[in-house]
């Protein structure tokens, strides 16, 4: 009786294991194909100078519009697809469909007589900066645009730079290609400021975490992370900022770029170019 009751709880764990893998590899599928129908899109979030309000670009993020089910958020697929090679696929797509698009802007209107002109940001995983083909991918993105480089900065998460040392020299030579690279969600992890002196990126963007704190303490680290960053001559974007008395300290504070619901929030692309026309400076439009 008792190796009776063992076995059925067994055929029951197979049954659920073999149905979580099912449904892992039917996401699997349903993703790679929306990356070649129309279902993946862009929104664009613009990045302000905190000093004089002028936009200095936009963050693209995925977004997926799936037939009978709605928007699914990028919290809900990329780590999906980051399980397998498919977060290749979805960062080439993401890569070659943000600099076509600021391409564009650029060719509709007066943004490149602008100074600073505006940037794209784009979300890159770690398991594909780990791939050798990542510094490929993002070479065929600006040759298939003809997007100058300089107007891409490649969002990485701290991590990455700091326990692998294949994606740190990926990040070297693409840095040398004359693209931006950023360090998202700063603070989350565990590098300590100190250790930005020595690594291959141009801007540091603090994590909403401590951004949206009312913790005392997380504000002088705000402070802190600014100050050193300049040191290193890195440019700052605060995340996440909802509340005007936030932008205040920031501000107080001497953060280069804020980003946030406060400011805007992630836009189709048509809004993110329409704003963008309206800020071009008078009388080049
Ligand atoms: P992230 O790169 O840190 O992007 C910022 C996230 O914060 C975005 O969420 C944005 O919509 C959200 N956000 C912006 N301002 C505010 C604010 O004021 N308040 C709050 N509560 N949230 C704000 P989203 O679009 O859902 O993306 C989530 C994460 O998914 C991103 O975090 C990024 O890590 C990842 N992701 C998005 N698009 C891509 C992509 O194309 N490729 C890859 N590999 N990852 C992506
Ligand atoms: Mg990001
Ligand atoms: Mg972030
Ligand atoms: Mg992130």
């Amino acid at each position: 009786r008792a190796k009776a009751h063992g076995r059925g709880r067994a055929e029951i764990f197979d049954e659920t294991l073999r149905l979580q893998l099912n449904q892992r590899a039917e996401l699997e599928a349903a993703i790679a194909a929306a990356l070649g129908n129309g279902e993946m899109l862009v929104a664009y979030q613009p990045v302000v100078d905190v000093a004089t309000d002028r936009l200095t670009g936009y963050e693209a993020l995925i977004r997926w519009e799936r037939p009978g089910i709605g928007l699914v958020p990028p919290d809900q697929f990329i780590p999906v697809a980051e399980g397998s090679r498919l977060i290749g696929d979805v960062d080439r797509w993401m890569l070659h469909e943000a600099t076509r698009q600021l391409a564009q802007w650029r060719a509709e209107s007066a943004i490149a007589d602008e100074e600073p002109e505006p940037t794209v940001a784009v979300n890159i995983s770690g398991r594909h900066l780990a791939d050798r083909r990542v510094v490929t991918d993002v070479a065929d993105a600006l040759a298939a645009s003809g997007l100058p480089p300089g107007l891409l900065i490649l969002e990485v998460t701290e991590t990455v730079l700091v326990d692998d040392p294949i994606a740190y020299d990926h990040l070297t030579e693409l840095r040398a290609m004359g693209v931006g690279i950023a360090i998202d969600d700063f603070g989350t992890g565990y590098t300590s400021i100190g250790q930005l002196r020595n690594m291959p990126v141009d801007t540091l963007k603090i994590d909403r975490s401590f951004v949206a704190s009312a913790d005392p303490a997380h504000r002088e680290l705000v402070a802190l992370m600014i100050r050193a960053a300049h040191t290193f001559g890195l440019t700052v974007v605060a995340e996440g900022v909802e509340e005007p008395a936030q932008l205040a300290l920031l501000k107080a504070q001497a953060c280069d770029q804020a980003q946030g619901y406060l400011l805007y929030r992630p836009m189709p692309a048509a809004d993110a170019g329409a704003l963008l026309r309206r800020s071009e400076p008078a009388g080049q439009a």
